[in-house]
């Protein structure tokens, strides 16, 4: 099973070791990049310490404690996340005014969590860990183990641990409770109290190449080689990122972006006004940044055309891009400076510049490098 994690071997060695030679940590912390796979990583070492199954083969996946697991249900495993304000009592019960509402969002991450783990949840309120989750923990683990061999707590973003409940959670590292092994994850470890850090065992996590993201892409069975590369290189290294462009199907922004650069190279007015009315004029500051982000991708591989032509994602549009280079045979050499001037205006959408402005500009500021006229 910990083969599904992908990209992470140094990690998983290190993890599989604990295993077989049964001597895990008392804690550990696992960090690196967000959509790695911290998170798949932590449950499956918890699933491997309780498994049935012989230790060379654990985890396996298919015995009740696994799926259970799976299933975030077992009683052994105590899963903590940032979350609006429950009010935990130490029995696990809510005392929130609004608990009805929090408990469906509370339970529809959870879901999330079992069924697709790449896509965003997001709650309505605002989320920390905090004390009251830190006292129901401590309970929870002061009672003796149900029925594992070990009970496994998962403590996730736990940067989001608030100050109480750092200190308070502290006392818990400090005094460890038996048959307990603790895993904290974060992508801001500089984030967490120093005191914190220094009882984990930490687990660097690391960015898997590009190679790997595109093999898990092309594992899905539903995309063409073009998408494959162009959502590969769109997410970097974030997995999750991947296989959310991957559902998403972003085809329809690409194509907007295409239709976006053909009328750029022709710098033809009127179709850029239509363009702007049908495609921007009531969109939110969502869709424009999702376009420039594959904005980009389009431009960076203008840039690769000339020099690494095997490198590109849009490899289907070369025509556009020998137009591109009709006006400036160096154009290669100015990518950088155009892919800048495409981030200072990514960066005044954040700040609240009209979207149909922004069009405008990017027309005119690309227009000035690929316009043919
Ligand atoms: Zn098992």
């Amino acid at each position: 099973v910990f083969s599904r994690i992908r990209g992470q071997e140094r990690a998983l060695a290190l993890l599989k070791r604990a295993v077989t030679g049964d001597r895990a940590a008392q804690s550990y912390l696992f960090h690196g990049p967000e959509g790695v796979g911290k998170f798949t990583t932590a449950l499956y070492f918890g699933m491997a310490l309780n498994c049935h199954a012989a230790p060379e083969l654990r985890p396996c996946g298919t015995c009740p404690s696994c799926r259970k697991f799976l299933a975030l249900t077992h009683p052994d495993l105590l899963y903590h996340f940032p979350s609006p304000n429950m009010e935990f009592t130490t029995d696990g019960e809510s005392k929130a005014k609004n608990r009805e509402k929090l408990l469906q969002e509370y339970q529809g991450f959870l879901d999330n969590r079992r069924k697709t783990p790449w896509r965003e949840y997001r709650f309505s309120a605002n989320c920390e860990i905090r004390i009251d989750v830190i006292r129901w923990l401590e309970h929870r683990v002061s009672i003796s183990v149900h029925e594992g061999r070990c009970k496994v707590v998962i403590m996730e973003a736990a940067e989001n641990l608030n100050t109480n409940a750092a200190n308070a959670f502290l006392k818990t590292l400090e005094e460890p409770p038996p048959d307990t092994v603790i895993i904290l994850t974060s992508s801001r470890p500089d984030a967490l109290l120093p005191t914190i850090l220094s009882r984990c065992q930490r687990v660097a996590f690391r960015l898997p190449p590009r190679r790997v993201v595109e093999e898990e892409l092309i594992r899905l069975g539903s995309l063409d080689a073009l998408a494959v590369k162009t959502y590969a290189r769109i997410a970097g290294g974030n997995l999750e990122k991947a296989l959310q462009l991957a559902e998403n199907g972003d085809l329809e922004v690409r194509g907007d972006v295409l239709e976006f650069l053909e009328i750029v190279v022709s710098q033809d007015d009127v179709a850029f006004l239509a363009f702007l009315q049908k495609k921007f004029a009531s969109k939110a500051q969502a869709a424009l940044l999702e376009f420039l982000t594959h904005l980009f991708v389009l431009i960076a591989d203008i840039g690769l055309y000339k020099n690494l032509p095997g490198e590109i994602a849009n490899i289907d549009r070369t025509k556009l891009f020998d137009l591109c280079y009709r006006k400036r045979i160096d154009l290669d050499e100015e990518i950088v400076d155009i892919l800048n001037a495409v981030e200072e205006i990514r960066r005044r959408v954040e700040g609240n510049v009209s979207p149909q402005l922004a069009v405008i500009r990017l027309y005119h500021v690309l227009g000035a490098r690929f316009g043919l006229r």
